[in-house]
């Protein structure tokens, strides 16, 4: 079957975006009508059933209606919790679920997937595919064309994580205060030792690469900007690679026009030290448009099939 009679196979899927009404699913929304798709619907708890969104009346995402077997695509941002009760039904009924929760990131047999890095892997699912944290999408995506050219030593990232990264109810606090009346919690759970937001980053960032000893460590933090991460990054290589063959390396990346690098330089004080600055919007490429990348490379091959 031709690429282009597959895509619009892909197009005409039963798609059903679960937390349609997050700061995830209503880009989520736009996004699959900028690219075509006809057959939509919206889900969120109950909280929201009954309400319009993009022309569409918001539906209660329930086991038994994503389970009921007319939908093939369900692109879920509507929590782990949620996820955890609900991917399980809507696999059952013989959809294919994107899932952007943490649920399912790090479960041997699930794979984790940024389509320019590991998109071989999407292929391998038994129905679940996880998207990965919006920082270690733009993260992944500079560290494997590095990994690639010189391998990797260690990674050290320090993120500047806008408000959007909390939700829809985050956004609309920042909207209505000023900046610098904005209370910036830290709404990642601390073990003591660190954030699970920095755990989360080291061991995806491990998983999507196949490095799993990769030394990786993490700072995160969250800035009052309404949406686009940043991450500062020193990155420690095994055989040298100079910053002119960085910066080769890194524009001629696939996909990397979804993610800005820039401030590429030498680490002076390290063995084979580069310094890197990475930013990303964390609604489109750290969510939303990477899961509708892993969908449609997940459903291609399922529609050829
Ligand atoms: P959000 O703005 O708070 O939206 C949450 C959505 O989930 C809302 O639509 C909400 O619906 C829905 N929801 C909550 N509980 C539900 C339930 N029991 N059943 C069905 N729907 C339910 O959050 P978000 O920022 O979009 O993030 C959503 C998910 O995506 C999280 O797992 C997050 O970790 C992940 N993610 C977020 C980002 C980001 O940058 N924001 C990036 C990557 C991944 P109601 O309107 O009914 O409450």
């Amino acid at each position: 079957m031709g690429l282009r009679r597959r895509r619009s196979v892909t197009r005409r899927m039963r798609v059903a975006v679960v937390g349609a009404t997050g700061a995830v699913g209503r880009v989520t929304l736009a996004l699959l009508r900028e690219r075509g798709y006809s057959d939509v619907r919206a889900f969120a708890s109950a909280r929201s059933a009954g309400s319009t969104l993009y022309d569409l009346t918001v539906e209660e995402a329930t086991p038994e209606v994503l389970g009921a077997g007319n939908l093939d695509l369900c692109l879920f941002s509507a929590g782990a919790t949620a996820s955890r009760q609900l991917v399980p039904a809507a696999v059952a009924g013989g959809a294919l679920c994107v899932d952007k929760s943490s649920a399912f990131r790090l479960e041997h047999g699930v794979p984790l997937v940024v389509p320019e890095v590991n998109g071989d892997r999407a292929h391998e699912n038994d129905g679940i595919v996880a998207n990965p944290n919006c920082c270690s999408i733009p993260l992944t995506m500079v560290l494997a064309p590095l990994r690639d050219a010189a391998g990797l030593r260690r990674v050290r990232v320090a993120t500047y994580q806008s408000v959007s990264g909390a939700g829809a109810s985050a956004m609309d606090r920042l909207r209505g205060e000023p900046v610098e009346e904005h209370d910036l919690r830290m709404d990642w759970a601390f073990d003591g030792v660190e954030f699970d937001e920095e755990a989360k980053i080291r061991a995806e960032t491990r998983k999507i690469l196949e490095l799993p000893d990769l030394p990786i460590s993490a700072t995160c933090v969250r800035v009052p900007v309404l949406v686009g991460h940043a991450e500062a990054l020193w990155v420690e290589t095994e055989h040298p690679l100079s910053m002119v063959e960085a910066r080769e390396v890194l524009s001629e990346a696939v996909g990397i026009d979804d993610v800005l690098v820039g401030r590429i330089r030498a680490d002076p004080t390290v063995e084979n030290g580069l310094a890197l600055f990475v930013a990303c919007d964390n609604l489109r490429k750290g969510a939303a448009l990477n899961a509708i990348q892993i969908a449609e490379l997940a459903l291609r091959e399922r529609s050829a099939a």
